[in-house]
C-alpha cells in the first residue's frame, strides 16, 4: 500500500525538515523537497509536524497477580497505545520458579491475542541456576530477546539479590544483552511494610511513607558498583527520584554504560495524591510510589538536562473494584495506565513550555527505545524504515475528553489538560487513528526479533 505525506515537517533525529514522504509496501521509500506521482492517496500535513510514531519499552498488559488480570489485555491495550500515538510496545516475560526461560516465552507468547502493535518482550531473571547463561543466549539466538529484566524489590515472589544480579550482568556482557532493572531494596521495603502493619498503619499514605526514596537511591549506587565492576549495558526502570538521577549522571560522567527510564507520572504527580479521598488515592497506587514535590521537579529538570534517556508508561492498570477489595495499602495491586498519554503528556510539559524541542520528544519516546533495545528499522523517520508515524497536532483538550480506549475504569491523568495530541498515526504505511478515533479495522502487530 502507497501514500504520499505532503508539506510536513520532518523530525529527524537532529533537526526538522520540510519535505515529502512517499511510503511503500509499508516502508518509507522517499523523502524529497517535493515528490509528484499521481494515482496514490495523498495526505496533506502542511503546518504539522510528522514524527516517529512512539515506542512505549516498558508496558505490562495482561499481567497475571495475586488480585487477578491487570485491566487492559493486548487488544484494549494496544488500542489505548495505538490511540496515542504508539505502535511498538515491549511487554515482559516472567517465568514461574524453575521454568526453563524458553518455555516461560512460548506460554508468553501464547498468551498475546489481537495485539495491534508491534510487540517484543525483556525476558525476566527471577533466580540464579547454572544453565542461565545458555537460556539467556539461547533467548538473544532463538527468540531475538535482547535484554534481560531483574527487579530488586518483591524478594519475596520475583526479586533477585545483588549477588545473583552481578552473575545476570556478567552473562549479559558477554552476550552484549542489556541488562533493566527495578531498583528498589526489596528486603528494607518489606521490613518496613511489615512493621507498619504490625501497628495498624494501613491506610494508604502508608504506601510511600514504607518505600522512602532512599530505597530507591540506596539500590542505585549498588548498580552503579556493579556497572563499574561488570561494564554490562544497564537500565533502570522508572526512575523516581531526584537522588537516583543525580547518582546516573555522576555514573555517566565517568562513561559507564547505564540508562535512565522515567514515566510520566513522575513529573506529573507528586506524594499529595495519597491523601485524596480513599477511591482516588486507589488510581495512584504503583510502586515506587509518587514522590515529593521536590523529588517531581528533579524529575522534570533530569529529563530536561538530558539524564533520562527513554519514557515509557509501566501501563498496567486495574479496575477500581479490583483495588478496592485490599484490606490494607499492602494488598493493593499496584499499578495505572498512561499509555494512551505518554506522548501528550510529555509534549504538554516539555515541548509545548519550550524546555524541550520536537526532536527531543522523538529521541525518548522512539528512537532512544529503538537503540537500546535494538528493535530494527524503527524509531526513525529515514528510507527504507518501518512506516510508522504520527502527524502531530497542537490542540488544548481534557485528557477525559477524548476517545479512551483502556478496559480500566480509572484514568489517574483524566484530569490532566493536554495541549498537543496525534491528529493521525500511521502504522506500517496504514492509517490506523484519525478523527479522533482508531480506525474499524486494523491491521495484527508483529512479534519482533531482535538482533
Ligand atoms: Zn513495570
Amino acid at each position: 500500500m502507497s501514500l504520499l505525506i505532503k508539506n510536513g515537517k520532518l523530525v529527524l533525529p537532529s533537526h526538522i525538515v520540510e519535505a515529502d514522504l512517499l511510503i511503500k509496501n509499508g516502508k518509507i521509500n522517499r523523502i524529497d523537497s517535493c515528490i509528484e506521482i499521481s494515482n496514490i492517496p495523498i495526505l496533506d500535513a502542511k503546518g504539522a509536524y510528522v514524527l516517529p510514531a512512539g515506542i512505549d519499552p516498558h508496558v505490562h498488559l495482561l499481567l497475571s497477580t495475586a488480585n487477578g488480570l491487570s485491566a487492559d489485555d493486548f487488544e484494549t491495550g494496544s488500542k489505548a497505545a495505538l490511540a496515542g500515538g504508539t505502535t511498538t510496545i515491549i511487554d515482559f516475560i516472567t517465568p514461574t520458579k524453575g521454568q526453563h526461560l524458553l518455555e516461560a516465552y512460548q506460554q508468553r507468547l501464547s498468551e498475546v491475542k489481537n495485539c495491534y502493535c508491534d510487540f517484543a518482550f525483556h525476558m525476566s531473571i527471577i533466580e540464579w541456576r547454572e544453565s542461565i547463561p545458555e537460556e539467556m543466549e539461547a533467548c538473544i539466538k532463538e527468540f531475538g530477546i535482547t535484554s534481560f529484566k531483574t527487579y530488586l524489590a518483591y524478594q519475596k515472589t520475583i526479586g533477585i539479590s545483588f549477588v545473583t544480579l552481578e552473575k545476570v550482568m556478567i552473562a549479559a556482557k558477554n552476550l552484549n544483552a542489556m541488562v533493566t532493572i527495578h531498583s528498589e531494596m526489596g528486603d528494607l521495603i518489606d521490613k518496613l511494610r511489615e512493621e507498619a502493619i504490625g501497628l495498624n498503619q494501613i491506610d494508604l499514605n502508608f504506601h510511600p511513607k514504607t518505600r522512602p526514596d532512599y530505597t530507591e537511591y540506596q539500590a542505585v549506587d549498588k548498580i552503579i558498583e556493579l556497572v563499574r565492576k561488570t561494564n554490562c549495558k544497564t537500565y533502570i526502570v522508572h526512575v523516581s527520584t531526584a537522588e537516583s538521577l543525580n547518582k546516573i549522571k555522576q555514573a555517566q560522567k565517568e562513561y559507564l554504560p547505564i540508562f535512565a527510564e522515567s514515566c510520566p507520572q513522575y513529573f506529573t504527580f507528586n506524594e499529595s495524591v495519597y491523601t485524596k479521598i480513599r477511591n482516588e488515592a486507589l488510581g495512584f497506587m504503583m510502586s515506587p510510589p509518587l514522590r515529593s514535590e521536590e523529588n517531581r521537579k528533579g524529575i522534570e529538570n533530569a529529563i530536561i538536562q538530558g539524564t533520562v534517556s527513554t519514557l515509557g508508561t509501566d501501563h498496567c492498570p486495574f479496575t477500581l473494584n479490583q483495588k478496592q477489595k485490599a484490606k490494607n495499602f499492602a494488598e493493593v495491586p499496584n499499578g495505572a495506565g498512561g499509555v494512551q498519554h505518554r506522548l501528550s503528556l510529555f509534549y504538554s510539559r516539555f515541548v509545548h513550555t519550550k524546555k524541550l524541542l520536537t526532536t527531543d520528544m522523538a529521541k525518548l519516546t522512539s528512537s532512544n527505545p529503538a537503540q537500546f533495545f535494538r528493535l530494527p528499522q524503527k524509531g526513525e523517520i529515514k528510507v527504507d524504515y518501518d512506516a510508522d508515524l504520527i502527524i502531530w497536532k497542537e490542540q488544548s483538550i481534557t485528557i477525559k475528553d477524548q476517545l479512551l480506549y483502556s478496559q480500566s475504569d480509572i484514568d489517574i491523568y483524566a484530569n490532566e489538560q493536554i495541549k498537543g495530541k496525534v491528529d493521525i498515526v500511521i502504522k506500517a504505511g496504514e492509517i490506523v487513528y484519525q478523527n479522533g478515533k482508531l480506525e474499524d479495522t486494523l491491521p495484527l502487530g508483529h512479534y519482533l526479533y531482535r538482533k
